[in-house]
């Protein structure tokens, strides 16, 4: 289901469109390669290391961090991935996702990925809040509101001097953040209609 032209490759054959990897070995892939294939780029699920080869970019879903650890690791991904991103091809986790990119995990859980310069607290919002929804401003992302979906989410609870925060929670805590061309949020865009954390992904890319 191509929605028209997407973006393309710049200084690629005008033809070929923006090929997005979706770390495929657990979680809620589907949704965001569903939501990419929407927005004209080609999503390609990540199973293997070959898989992550010629790839424009990378997004990591949502799911249980310890699983995907697991099978990161069992599958030979984690290196490729990183080299994937030290080599400049933008990358989004989101929940989970933003699990495995941290530089820290609160609780000396031994952190996955190392490419995002935050410390993430897993579970924060504690049993009553399992599962919530909030509308969140992005002031980066224009005046709407993105509707913010959280399962069993992390927040950041320390961030490195080169990243920026691009959303708080209702108690000021961060759950959207950018370093570079490394984007992670604690909620699931991929699960609402909005699609500004994704266009943005594609948009550095192919500006
Ligand atoms: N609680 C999960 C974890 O720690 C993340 C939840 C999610 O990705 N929706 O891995």
């Amino acid at each position: 289901m191509r929605a028209g032209p997407g973006p393309t490759v710049p200084g690629g054959p005008a033809d070929r469109p923006l090929r997005i990897g979706v770390l495929a070995v657990q979680g809620d892939f589907a949704a965001h390669a569903r939501l990419l294939e929407g927005l004209g780029a080609e999503p390609v699920e990540v199973r293997l290391p070959r898989d992550l080869v010629g790839l424009d970019g990378l997004i990591l879903p949502g799911g249980e961090s310890t699983t995907m650890r697991r099978l990161i690791d069992l599958y030979g991904l984690r290196e490729p991935i990183v080299a994937l991103a030290t080599d400049g091809a933008p990358v989004y986790g989101t929940c989970a996702g933003m699990i495995l990119l941290a530089n820290r995990i609160a609780d000396g859980e031994e952190p996955v990925l190392r490419l995002l310069d935050i410390t993430v607290q897993r579970n924060a919002y504690g049993r009553q809040l399992d599962s919530f929804e909030a509308d969140i401003a992005v002031p980066a992302l224009g005046e709407a509101p993105m509707h913010g979906v959280f399962i069993r989410a992390p927040v950041v609870s320390e961030v490195g001097p080169d990243v920026e925060v691009l959303a708080r929670d209702p108690d000021g805590r961060p759950i959207a953040v950018r370093q570079g061309r490394v984007l992670a949020t604690a909620f699931h865009p991929e699960l609402t209609p909005d699609r500004r954390l994704h266009r943005l992904l594609l948009e550095m890319i192919a500006p």
